[in-house]
């Protein structure tokens, strides 16, 4: 991992909804973590579903919402959405400067511009005027699929036609990089330098280089993302693959993954890669889960399903929890965990911090493991119990002789007999 890339810090919000800083490093500012932003799927004009929306992709996660503003109506709504929620609003703005200056107008904390639609110099300078007066920060959002001239048809053929020439990716970078310099300029020239850059494009290779080349250029902070990646199966790939060489290397102050599909998938797996990464304190349980195999005898894939979703939403320490198809494997992979099960022929173990405390039929784990979670979260808030802290102990054939999992086989297999398998730190 390389050090974060020190930038301008932007704050994006209000005392009420929350101020999220993105970004910092330079003029004596700290770099706040890299947040995690979304976008709704809703109308913005319908103002109880919008709120709904947001308030719910607030609880999963998400630090500032963006919504669409195409109407007057969408602008004249979030007069009534922004008070009904929790986190910064962005506006999303194309084609219609007024959008921009409406949103202001109700109260938007950021607003997002795209130079591929908003182009009028001095269209620019009144957006940036209102946002100046009210601290309102812009995204310049430079996307691959409006870079491209589309109303002057002699620029746009001239455009296209080194766009398809011997080097697509490249001609790409210049353009945007370019059309971002050039859209700056006007903001310098008007003293406004409370922006935020994004460069998406739906090829993650051309994210990675567009990203890199404007960190080396630019000063302001960087929201990173795959725009159209698709469906969240593919899209999660193609993100993450772009997004985590990104930050791995230390570009990147806010993230947004793009899915067609539920926006809370976004926010989960954006949190998920920052967690990864350790960019990010984790908040919440930290599933491991084996993938199952020929060995497996209870209904593991579904078991695992169902902890994500009861178990997960009740946790909300970094309890390591760890649901393994059997004993072969399971030790080594639940290693550190605090709350363990091995499965074997349709029963499962459960471990706590090393100790054994329940061995019940398969019907019976899930609840089982419920209660041992939340009983070890309460432990650990009363300060009876610190995460990560004891070993697992498992020696053979206790527990597998218990499961019922083959350990006559094994055992047989093993010339020096029982040997202690142990998860955990020693
Ligand atoms: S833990 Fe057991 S069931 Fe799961 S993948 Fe490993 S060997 Fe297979």
């Amino acid at each position: 991992m390389q050090p974060r890339r020190p930038t301008r810090q932007v704050t994006i919000g209000d005392e009420r909804v929350g101020l999220v800083k993105v970004g910092g490093g330079l003029f004596g500012t700290t770099p706040a973590p890299v947040s995690v932003q979304t976008m709704t799927t809703g109308y913005t004009y319908d103002v109880d579903a919008c709120v709904a929306e947001i308030n719910r992709l607030t609880a999963a996660g998400a630090e500032i919402v963006r919504v669409a503003v195409p109407e007057k109506k969408d602008t004249d709504a979030l007069r009534q959405i922004i008070p009904q929620v929790r986190v910064p609003i962005v506006a999303d703005v194309h084609f219609h400067f007024q959008r921009a200056l409406e949103a202001v107008e109700s109260g938007v904390h950021k607003i997002r511009l795209n130079p591929g639609n908003i182009q009028d110099r001095a269209h620019v300078i009144d957006v940036i005027q209102a946002c100046k007066a009210r601290n309102v920060p812009i995204r310049v959002g430079v996307n691959e699929g409006s870079i491209i001239e589309r109303r002057d048809k002699q620029l746009r053929l001239k455009e296209l036609g080194q766009f398809f020439s011997d080097n697509r990716r490249g001609y790409l970078l210049a353009i945007m990089i370019t059309k971002l310099e050039e859209y700056l300029d006007i903001f310098y020239e008007q003293g406004f330098y409370d922006i935020v850059i994004s460069a998406k494009s739906m090829d993650p290779v051309t994210v990675i280089e567009a990203y890199t080349e404007i960190s080396k250029r630019f000063d302001h902070p960087l929201h990173l993302g795959v725009t159209h990646a698709g469906p969240k199966e593919t899209g999660c790939i193609r993100s993450v693959v772009a997004l985590g060489t990104l930050l791995a290397s230390g570009v990147g102050d806010t993230i947004r993954i793009s899915y067609a599909s539920d926006a809370q998938y976004e926010v989960e797996d954006g949190l998920e890669l920052l967690y990864s990464l350790a960019l990010r304190e984790r908040k919440g349980a930290e599933l491991i889960a084996c993938p199952t195999c020929g060995r497996i005898q209870v209904d593991l894939i579904t078991l695992v399903q169902d902890v994500r979703k009861h178990v997960s939403p009740k946790i909300d320490l970094p309890i390591k929890l760890a649901v393994m198809g059997c004993i072969v494997n399971g030790p080594g992979e639940a290693e550190g965990a605090d709350v363990a099960v091995f499965a074997g022929d349709r029963r499962g173990i459960i471990y706590v911090q090393g100790e054994k405390v329940a061995n019940v039929p398969e019907e019976q784990i899930l609840e089982r493991l419920l209660a041992e979670c939340l009983a070890f979260q309460d432990k650990v808030k009363r300060g009876e119990a610190r995460l990560g802290e004891k070993t697992v102990q498992i020696i053979p054939p206790d527990p597998i002789g218990e499961l019922g999992s083959g350990w006559e086989t094994i055992a047989k297999k093993q010339a020096g007999g029982a040997t202690p398998l142990t998860v955990g730190k020693s």
